[in-house]
């Protein structure tokens, strides 16, 4: 990417290009601020081995992953996670350069039998050989410094996937629930009573209860911005709940500081005017969390973002990648409802049918009639069962099923996904088998659908189609799709009447 914008040869946006604008010119330079990066976009655009090699900080020398007794006696190297500000000794741009360089150099002198010792090498470098790499490619040198411009991206540090916030939440949830078992459910009915200016609510229902991870050590499960409500509601949950009760007094402190980064890191470019402020509750909030929860807690990121304040200093803006994230809005509403269920009709469905139901809100309700089954099979003895108690009077021995049904719309195939009136509201589902019986004692046929149950639209929430379910055609409502040669298609009932 940044070839195309630096390219050696031909327009560089660095050399500048000259508009016109009346009959006066100027001339339009442009240069790289900043790369924003998480560690695996470290990783990946710089070659490096990330978090989980033994310099999982591309800022520091001195900051390594390995285990802490195996650094304990020296001063200058340091765990991840317990190196402070002043105990990092920082790399230089020139330091990437040299070391991309020495691999390169070290590479056609070890034949095929030294290549263990190359990846030894590789190792100790923290830095992968990749000859078409940006930290080799001599030309980008003047464009792009690898340490210089990449920038920590704050809100993957601690709001998403895995960020220290994520932990902190998981850590704080099993610390209220050991100071009293139900605790997690009174936080839990604490946040569903917090409500935005606009009236909606700041979490889902039962978050920390659902979203906790099963494993101690693990993190809670939520999105960017959920993480971010959660911080809030838990710090409005420590001042209102554990702090006049006593209660985890360090724990609520940290809380706090994370609260207070959380307001800073949202307030725009006016937090380039405070990076000292960000500096020191960053610090603060490291020194105590490691105390309050102890330094396994830790992750690499917690010493990421240790660097944040210093990179929106240097590049005077504070990049947020929230708004990107937010264009995956229809991606992660589908994708909470699969954490919740685990069939696909129940759950990637379900988002489909509210977004279709929306439309047909207005529509008013209009039962159909006529229906009788296509080349109608006798049933299996079993079903008579079930249909007794459906009906709620005994029937003939004569029940038939079939694949296809007649109503006044039209044929309806199994699989067709239909509506029905039921008691107590709406309900959707997919046909799975068409049934007719008569009633012992009298000339009554009924006609019945079996379907498996996708949305139950009142009262509304969301039901997992686990189990089949079965309804008299006549209080079918509204045939939402219907098979029509080799597509399917919505069909409305003022399209039919
Ligand atoms: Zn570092």
């Amino acid at each position: 990417m940044l070839t195309v914008f630096f390219p050696p040869t031909g327009f560089n946006f660095a050399v500048g290009m000259r508009l016109q604008s009346g009959d006066e010119t100027f001339t339009i330079r442009a240069t790289l601020a900043a790369n924003i990066v998480d560690m695996k976009a470290h990783q990946k655009t710089l070659d490096v081995k990330g978090s989980a090699g033994w310099h999982c900080c591309i800022k520091c020398k001195n900051v390594l992953n390995v285990k802490r007794q195996r650094i304990a006696t020296s001063d200058y190297l340091q765990h991840y996670s317990t190196a402070s500000l002043q105990q990092r000794d920082l790399n230089t741009d020139e330091d990437y350069w040299e070391m991309a360089d020495v691999l390169e150099a070290a590479r056609p002198m070890l034949g095929d039998r030294s290549k263990t010792k190359f990846k030894e090498l590789e190792k100790r470098l923290g830095v992968n050989h990749n000859p078409n790499g940006i930290l080799l490619d001599k030309h980008l040198r003047k464009y792009f410094l690898p340490v210089t411009h990449s920038m920590e991206d704050w809100a993957h540090c601690i709001y998403a996937s895995g960020g220290f916030g994520q932990y902190e939440i998981q850590q704080f949830c099993i610390a209220i629930r050991a100071v009293r078992v139900d605790m997690v459910q009174k936080l839990d009915s604490f946040a569903a009573g917090i409500r935005r200016p606009n009236g909606t609510k700041l979490l889902p229902k039962d978050f920390f209860a659902r979203r906790m991870s099963t494993e101690d050590d693990g993190h809670i499960k939520c999105f960017m911005q959920e993480t971010i409500n959660a911080v809030t509601a838990c710090r409005q949950f420590c001042q209102m709940v554990l702090q006049p009760a006593g209660r985890l007094p360090k724990h609520c402190e940290c809380m706090r500081l994370l609260s207070e980064i959380t307001c800073l890191l949202l307030s725009g470019d006016r937090l380039v005017q405070h990076t000292d402020i960000l500096e020191q509750k960053s610090e603060q909030h490291r020194r105590l969390s490691l105390q309050v929860y102890g330094e396994d807690w830790a992750t690499p990121k917690l010493h990421q973002f240790g660097h944040v304040a210093e990179s929106i200093a240097k590049v005077g803006a504070n990049l947020d990648t929230r708004h990107m994230e937010k264009k995956h809005n229809a991606t992660k509403g589908t994708a909470t409802h699969v954490m919740r269920h685990t069939r696909a009709d129940g759950t990637v469905l379900h988002r489909l049918l509210w977004s279709e139901q929306s439309d047909m809100a207005g529509l008013s309700e209009s039962e159909f009639s006529n229906c009788h089954l296509v080349n109608p099979q006798v049933a299996p003895a079993d079903l008579a069962f079930i249909l007794e108690a459906h009906l709620g009077e005994r029937i003939s021995q004569t029940a038939h099923t079939s694949r296809q049904m007649f109503s006044s719309v039209g044929k309806l195939t199994v699989g067709d996904l239909l509506q029905f009136s039921l008691a107590g509201g709406r309900a959707f589902g997919i046909a799975r088998l068409f049934v007719s019986c008569q009633a012992l004692g009298s000339t009554r046929t009924a006609t019945m659908v079996v379907f498996s149950p996708l949305v139950q639209a009142l009262p509304r929430h969301w039901q997992p189609a686990s189990q089949l379910a079965l309804a008299s055609a006549q209080h079918l409502i509204t045939l939402c799709y219907r098979e029509v040669g080799e597509y399917i298609e919505p069909v409305l009932p003022e399209l039919e009447l």
